[in-house]
């Protein structure tokens, strides 16, 4: 392997790790020596309804300009996580962090989701993390309509892809785009919905417990019911 690829797969295993990743998948360009490179499928972007694995889908929109944060991002940040996870949890855009490093809840409120998800004695490797938007909004202003019109068709074919038991919507915004409502966070808490057939539920974005400690308590209550209804459903 010539030095400089060398050293590039070496700064982007450290950079995982410090993310604290145990899980460290290739990326797709980056040849292993010894390692035949597996054939990989081409799909425009136009074709990512028809993909068949993440990898696929992530090929396919991994250059996307459909919307104008095409020309702002850093990275796209397309999701992370257990590609067969049975709980997903879907927030809205990508921040300063996650546009940096191209992986999603990175950030301040990302490590709180970290503890959270340790709490319930689960790793970001057992479940999936994405956004509804795939890039940063400028100054992380919220998504707009038209962006998340665009982008939440390649979301919602994660999830076909992923199949997960339990989709958590983190925060108002996510949940009001996947449930198409103007409903406030506090009519969709404490209630399960469906969203094309997974079940569905809603909780604070980590960034409002970062804001305020009124929100961890009930938080900590959706996720318990959140485990709770996962084992039913695996019944
Ligand atoms: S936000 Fe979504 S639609 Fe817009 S450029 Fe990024 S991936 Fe494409």
């Amino acid at each position: 392997m010539p030095e400089s690829e060398e050293n590039l797969l070496r700064s982007y295993l450290i950079q995982r790790m410090e993310l604290g990743e145990k899980v460290i998948f290739r990326p797709f360009d980056m040849e292993i020596p010894g390692h035949d490179t597996v054939e990989q499928t081409a799909y425009s972007i136009d074709e990512f309804e028809k993909t068949e694995s993440l990898d696929d889908l992530y090929r396919a929109i991994c250059e996307c300009q459909k919307c104008s944060l095409g020309q702002s991002r850093t990275n796209l940040v397309f999701g992370a996580g257990n590609p067969n996870a049975d709980i997903m949890f879907v927030g809205e855009a990508p921040g300063a962090d996650e546009d940096r490093l191209g992986e999603p809840f990175v950030g301040r409120a990302g490590q709180l989701l970290n503890r959270i998800l340790a709490a319930m004695k689960l790793e970001r490797q057992d479940v999936y993390i994405g956004n509804i938007l795939k890039c940063r909004p400028p100054n992380n202003r919220d998504p707009q309509p038209n962006e998340a019109l665009i982008c939440e068709p390649f979301l919602h074919q994660q999830i076909k892809l992923i199949k997960p038991k339990v989709i958590c919507c983190l925060g108002r915004i996510a949940a009001q785009r996947l449930l198409q409502t103007n409903m406030s966070l506090g009519q969709m808490r404490d209630r399960w919905f469906d969203y094309h057939g997974t079940t569905l539920m809603v909780t604070y974005h980590p960034a409002a417990l970062l804001r305020s400690n009124q929100y961890k308590r009930p938080t900590w209550d959706d996720m318990q019911k959140l485990l709770r209804k996962l084992e039913e459903l695996k019944q």
